[in-house]
């Protein structure tokens, strides 16, 4: 029998699947968007293996199939099973090892292969740590040397790393990588593939129905009844300075910013539209200040279909931005007119030494973070002003904790936040709220901060902050330089012992529930 079935799987969370894990402030149902819609990047690996006849590509999403369910397909199909592949963050590494390595051990002949933000960041560590890992990827532009390293494992065709850029491989007992290369935006999706196996269409319906359909239609008095994320373009405005916030850990890939062209960007959302999905997600990290020129094209050439239907017809788009490019009328304007109701904003902390501190505003490496600080504190509050005048929804997130946060500044943060809270919930224009203490996740600078004491006290003391002793540090890092798993409220509760040495943990958690509280207060869901 051939070995044509490849299995691409998202893990579930760890802590939800594997016990003795924290779980006081990383609920998964807790965060936006869990399972209310397909995971686009395994789809996109899916869709592309789909191209090759030889193959049987199947999406799996463990975070609402079972994972008893995963590990048992496995084991039913072991001898048709050419190769599992992994989608691995830090919140799912572990549970994506555990996968691996039951299918590792159900039939030594299945080649796994990892990927995805978490293994780019410690490709090395993972590999070194976890055996049972054949092959990864680094980076996201990775669609066309998975699909050509499958295709030659399918033709038993000898592998030759250099012909794989992204590729992780061991050789001479040492884990190598072939260096990266860029490659276009990938958008031919085949949303059929999802249901291959599992049925797992119905539960996002079911997940987006329950959670997003009816906010929408009471605060837009919009009816929609399936969501799908659509890629025109990736990238952030701040990549392109190499100066991204200090949580961000996305890998921007060879260039700071791919991008779709207009017509092709409407394609894409035509495609999800023809499927039935009338709720589209545009996943570009940062739409306004990024992605202007390529909105500008699109609402000067839009499409019949799109024009030939009603404003309420036609299909919602909702996106990120920064609160930067939101506070900008011309930018709000521009986004409504091509149907976008609603924009996450990662207003993330109040004071202007936090949002500093989170390197949050735009303008490189030169400016002076402090005076653009406290002018993004004030944009924040522009942007609600805005969004109301455009009938644009905005749900705003935000983050408890960052290098050297002292109590002081814990108090003004939380004034801060409660304060644009009770504004956004007073004109009704945020639609939700997300209050998440910082995660320091492998990729970002915070988590370069937690492993490396100088790293943490140069960035500190340029704002006049403070890091715990020596001693401590040292001990911090020394836990985490060579982990490959970062269960996410240990490395939480590390950062906040080493580089936030006046506040506890509790402490954040209390803030976080007071966020959270006082959103339900102004009548601000929570989350969803
Ligand atoms: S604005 Fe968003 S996407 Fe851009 S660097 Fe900051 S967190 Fe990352």
């Amino acid at each position: 029998m051939p070995r044509d079935l490849v299995l691409v799987v998202v893990p579930p969370n760890s802590n939800t699947v594997i016990t003795g894990r924290l779980l006081t402030v990383t609920r998964p149902e807790e965060h936006s968007d869990w399972s209310d819609f397909l995971c686009l990047g395994a789809l996109s690996l899916v869709s592309s293996l789909a191209t090759n006849p030889a193959l049987e590509p199947v999406y799996i999403d463990g975070t609402i199939t079972p994972l008893d369910d995963i590990l048992e397909c496995i084991t039913a199909h072991a001898d048709r099973i050419l190769a599992v592949c992994l989608g691995m963050l830090t919140a799912n590494y572990e549970a994506g090892v555990l996968i691996a390595r039951h299918a590792k051990d159900t039939d030594a002949r299945i080649t796994t292969v990892a990927g995805n933000d978490h293994f780019s960041s410690l490709p090395t560590v993972c590999m070194n740590a976890s055996p049972s890992l054949d092959y990864g990827f680094v980076g996201n532009e990775v669609v066309g040397p998975f699909t050509d390293l499958i295709g030659a494992l399918r033709a038993e065709a000898p592998i030759d790393p250099p012909a794989f850029p992204g590729l992780v491989y061991r050789a001479d007992g040492l884990v190598h990588t072939t260096p990266t290369r860029a490659e276009p935006v990938f958008s031919g999706y085949d949303y059929t593939l999802v249901d291959r196996v599992f049925p797992q269409t119905p539960l996002y319906t079911r997940q987006f129905g329950h959670r997003i359909a009816p906010r929408i239609h009471e605060l837009l008095g919009r009816t929609v009844t399936a969501g799908m994320p659509v890629d025109i373009g990736r990238g952030c405005v701040k990549f392109a300075a190499d100066d991204a916030c200090s949580f961000c850990s996305i890998h921007p890939g060879q260039l700071w910013r791919n991008q779709l062209t207009p017509a092709q960007a409407w394609a894409a959302i035509e495609a999800a539209w023809n499927a039935g999905y009338d709720y589209h997600y545009l996943t570009a990290d940062e739409l306004p200040l990024t992605f202007a020129q390529l909105l500008t094209g699109m609402a000067a050439d839009t499409p019949a279909w799109w024009s030939a239907l009603s404003e309420n017809e036609r299909p919602l788009l909702v996106g990120y931005g920064r609160a930067d490019g939101i506070a900008d009328p011309r930018k709000t304007a521009l986004l409504t007119s091509l149907g976008v109701r609603q924009i996450m904003i990662g207003m993330d902390a109040g004071a202007a030494t936090s949002l500093a501190a989170m390197n949050k505003p735009v303008g490189g490496r030169r400016r002076n973070v402090l005076a653009e600080a406290e002018k993004l504190y004030e944009l924040n509050s522009q942007a609600i002003t805005v969004a109301r005048d455009h009938g644009m929804l905005i749900r705003a997130g935000f983050v408890v904790g960052h290098i050297g946060m002292t109590r002081a500044l814990l108090t003004e943060n939380l004034e801060r936040i409660l304060a644009l809270i009770t504004e956004g919930g007073k004109h009704g224009v945020f639609s939700a709220i997300d209050a998440e203490v910082l995660s320091p996740q492998p990729g970002a600078r915070d988590y370069t901060y937690l492993t490396t004491p100088d790293a943490a006290r140069q960035a500190a003391a340029k704002l006049g902050l403070t890091v715990a002793d020596d001693a401590t540090l040292a001990a911090v890092s020394a836990r985490w330089a060579h982990q490959d798993v970062v269960m996410p409220e240990d490395a939480m509760r590390d950062y906040t012992l080493a580089l936030m040495p006046e506040i506890t943990f509790d402490d954040l958690a209390q803030a976080r529930a007071t966020i959270r509280s006082h959103a339900k207060a102004c009548g601000v869901v929570i989350g969803e």
